[in-house]
């Protein structure tokens, strides 16, 4: 399916061999997901220009608004490397309860939209964002730019 967002999912099988690497190590790092009062637990990967992956679960917190974001997670792991040149990340989850789908896509909230057009801007690069499924069945293939149009950043705060 080549590197061009897309505005559909496809297929797991459809995304390149480290594209699909990227997604299950998502998956794998939902095991370590904190979330007892969700009960949905989310697993992110990324993997910088230097090839390093780097992962992250949910971490919640009964003071709900503490809760970190797997996301989020993965991309203080990157930063305490200070290897931040992030290139592309994936996010999937999981519920504990059967009322959610499980084919459906797991995308970025806001605050992490933020988070990863920080490390875009960074780079200068626009940084490729895997949504997957909860069971990886299907993954929608698309970029920060397009999560996030029009981001505040570092460039706001020195408008005139
Ligand atoms: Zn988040």
């Amino acid at each position: 399916m080549g590197d061009q967002p897309t505005d559909r999912p496809h297929p797991l099988a459809e995304l390149s061999a480290e594209d699909q690497a990227l997604c299950r190590a998502a998956f794998a790092a939902t095991a370590n997901a904190h979330a007892p009062y969700s009960r949905f637990s989310v697993g992110a990967a990324l993997v910088t220009a230097s090839g390093t992956v780097f992962r992250g679960a949910n971490l919640e917190n009964a003071s709900y608004g503490l809760s970190i974001c797997a996301e989020a997670a993965a991309l203080v792991a990157a930063n305490n490397a200070a290897d931040r040149a992030v290139t592309a990340i994936a996010v999937t989850g999981h519920s504990a309860s059967s009322r959610r789908d499980p084919t459906a896509i797991v995308t970025p909230c806001g605050r992490c939209r933020q988070m990863i057009a920080e490390f875009a801007a960074l780079s200068d690069t626009d940084i490729r964002v895997l949504c997957c499924a909860g069971d990886l069945s299907r993954v929608l293939s698309t970029s920060i730019d397009a999560l996030l149009p029009h981001a505040f950043g570092r460039a706001s705060l020195s408008a005139s």
